[in-house]
């Protein structure tokens, strides 16, 4: 069987972000999706209604239905809209050290709407991050996460708070033209670039992005490609879903057009 990736996320009913995303996105990436959901989103492809988070018992009886049933390979984890849902995923983890883990540390959707409570969540990250194998933040999550404005020292924090490797994705930062990500290692507490790609800025907003890039990585490092592959293959795939995205009826952020 494929090797899988087990999502740790939350159900946008307009199939833009969320385990749709991640479904998709490790589908194409040559992996397998395995789901425990993590919350019901209300939402739309213009704004976030609310949601009603699983609870920790029902997250964790979903992760361990298919754990020795699925070869799974890898973790990645998207909104998981409570602290209770962090410390469960962290519990997971600590019991299988030897999967490889994609943490996309989701505050917000790109909407703007609530996916928790941001403080709380932020708090709650904290064990998360040493179990990741790549931690893929948005400039503003990287701040969010960090207290850390200048991103140069967001980054050197995140390592101090245990990261192994930091994908800073330039997607918010006022570049017109194109969008920076820069992809770092820990060597010995210091942020060591290893990788940057600059591709050009597409017009339009989309919605759930981040989950697809995040999820598509976890895919191939579930199926054996080395951190910079997987990050730099991901980016490229990325680039070509979003350029032929849909556009929704009323305007709102276009979906990622993943197959
Ligand atoms: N997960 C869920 C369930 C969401 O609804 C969203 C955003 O709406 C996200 C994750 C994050 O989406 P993005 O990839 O656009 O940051």
């Amino acid at each position: 069987m494929r090797p899988t990736v087990l999502c740790f996320s939350g159900l946008d009913p307009s199939g833009g972000a969320g385990l749709q995303a991640d479904i998709e996105a490790i589908g194409q990436s040559g992996a397998h999706a395995a789901i425990a959901c993590t919350a019901l989103t209300i939402q739309n492809s213009q704004q976030v209604f609310g949601f009603e988070a699983t609870s920790k018992e029902l997250l964790l009886a979903q992760a361990n239905a298919v754990v020795g049933d699925l070869p799974i390979k890898a973790i990645k984890s998207g909104m998981l809209g409570t602290t209770e849902n962090i410390a469960a995923l962290a519990e997971f983890l600590a019991e299988h050290p030897d999967y490889l883990y994609v943490l996309d540390p989701v505050l917000v959707a790109n909407s703007g709407g609530s996916l928790g409570n941001q403080e709380t969540l932020v708090k709650a990250f904290v064990e998360l991050i040493p179990h990741a194998t790549v931690i893929t933040p948005n400039t503003v999550e990287l701040r969010a996460l960090t207290g850390e404005n200048d991103l140069e020292k967001a980054t050197t924090k995140l390592f101090t708070m245990g990261a192994k490797a930091v994908l800073v994705k330039g997607g918010h930062e006022d570049t017109p033209e194109y969008i920076r990500n820069a992809l770092y290692i820990n060597n010995n507490g210091q942020a060591e670039l290893i990788s940057e790609t600059k591709c050009p800025r597409l017009d339009g907003e989309y919605h759930g992005s981040g989950c697809s890039l995040a999820s598509f990585i976890a895919g191939r490092l579930a199926m054996g490609d080395a951190l910079n592959v997987a990050v730099n293959y991901a980016e490229a795939w990325l680039f070509g879903v979003l350029k032929n995205a849909d556009s929704p009826v009323k305007g709102g952020q276009k979906i990622p057009k993943r197959f």
